[in-house]
């Protein structure tokens, strides 16, 4: 059942509500990649791990918010950690045969649909994400035909089936300029599924949008009046937030932008402190490229925070060396989607990255 409602002249659109019931599970599973290590697991699960990615053809690929072991295991290995789509543009260019994609479903799915002839495994192929179970596609697409006068802009934090029933993807580093690409035309744009990115995007461009209320179980936990305070004790601070995170945060930010947008501005800066409102996994990199600097969490918390005392996503936590390694020797958890889907699913991203091609 969709309900529309509006608001401050903006069309929101209910989302199904993301049970905490899941979140938990996640944790569950999570639980079992973070716990610790007996004497000298780790290091020959790490042995193990190079050994098999040579054998088996297979390079790694991590997102930011996965473990530091995971993104320094990714480097190390002639692999690569970056952010989703950088994700998968690097599988595409990279010879190997198997993929194996740390981080959410959604990631591993874009990297098969862009590498059809590849190989493409996950440590776990059901962590997966907020925003993509808040958006399933029966619903989602009753949706999009309820409105087939608009252009229908996914983010890419979405199935390869929503994907499919989309004109555009974005992601958070290229989404406002693309809005304003179609805005230019004139088009009437449906948004999905986050609903604080799309705000976001709404308010920096100015174009009307409708918007699903999806949003990401981490991001949208942020408080602002925690990061006042934090900011009141460390007034040199500079607040860095991605913009999955609620207006009210972001209305704090010295830098809105995606992980790798976040990542260059701690590096680019001057600033020797930085307040980070997004997930932790982003601080490996950030103290990777400035050891000296000082990285704080932005704080989270309050009624039904999911990750209080954390802000880990559950799902991304779900990766871990041990899953890695029987991936790797078992084959299992490969992304398979079907051809109908591919083929459709393709378009909108193929936009989106021939887009960003013409935008450098
Ligand atoms: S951090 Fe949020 S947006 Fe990213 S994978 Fe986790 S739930 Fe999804």
């Amino acid at each position: 059942m969709i309900i529309a409602t509006k608001s401050s002249g903006r069309a929101l659109v209910a989302a199904p509500t993301l049970s905490g019931k899941l979140v938990k599970e996640a944790q569950a599973l999570a639980a079992r990649q973070t716990a610790p290590y007996a004497p000298g697991e780790r290091d020959e699960l790490i042995r193990q791990i190079k050994e098999l990615l040579q054998k088996q053809d297979a390079v790694l690929v991590a997102h930011y918010y996965t473990s530091s072991d995971l993104q320094q295991l990714a480097e190390e290995t002639g692999g690569h950690v970056a952010d989703s789509l950088e994700m998968a543009r690097f599988g595409s260019e990279h010879s190997a045969t198997t993929l194996v994609v740390a981080g959410v479903c959604f990631m591993g799915e874009t990297a098969k649909i862009l590498n059809p002839e590849k190989r493409v495994l996950m440590p776990d192929s059901a962590a997966t994400c907020s925003l993509d179970l808040e958006c399933p596609v029966e619903t989602f697409t009753e949706f999009c035909d309820a409105h087939p006068d608009h252009t229908v802009v996914v983010y890419a934090n979405t199935s390869a089936a929503v994907k499919a029933r989309a004109d555009w993807v974005v992601t958070s580093g290229i989404a406002l300029s693309i809005v304003e690409h179609l805005a230019r035309q004139n088009k009437k744009i449906l948004w999905g599924p986050d609903k604080h990115l799309g705000l976001y995007v709404q308010k920096q461009t100015g174009v009307e949008m409708l918007i699903w209320q999806g949003s990401c179980v981490v991001h949208e936990k942020f408080k602002a009046e925690g990061i006042k305070s934090l900011k009141a004790r460390h007034p040199d601070a500079m607040v860095l937030v991605h913009p999955e995170a609620p207006l009210e945060v972001i209305a704090l930010a010295d830098v809105v932008g995606s992980t790798t947008a976040l990542i260059e501005a701690s590096t680019k800066n001057d600033a020797e402190k930085f307040i980070v409102a997004t997930e932790p996994g982003i601080f490996y990199k950030m103290q990777q490229a400035e050891p000296d600097k000082i990285f704080l969490e932005a704080p989270t918390g309050g009624d039904g925070a999911t990750c209080e005392s954390c802000m880990r996503c559950p799902w991304m936590a779900m990766n871990g060396l041990r899953n890695l390694k029987q991936v790797l020797e078992s084959g299992v958890n490969e992304i398979v989607i079907e051809k109908s889907v591919r083929r459709k699913a393709i378009i909108p991203l193929k936009r989106m990255m021939d887009f960003a091609k013409k935008c450098t």
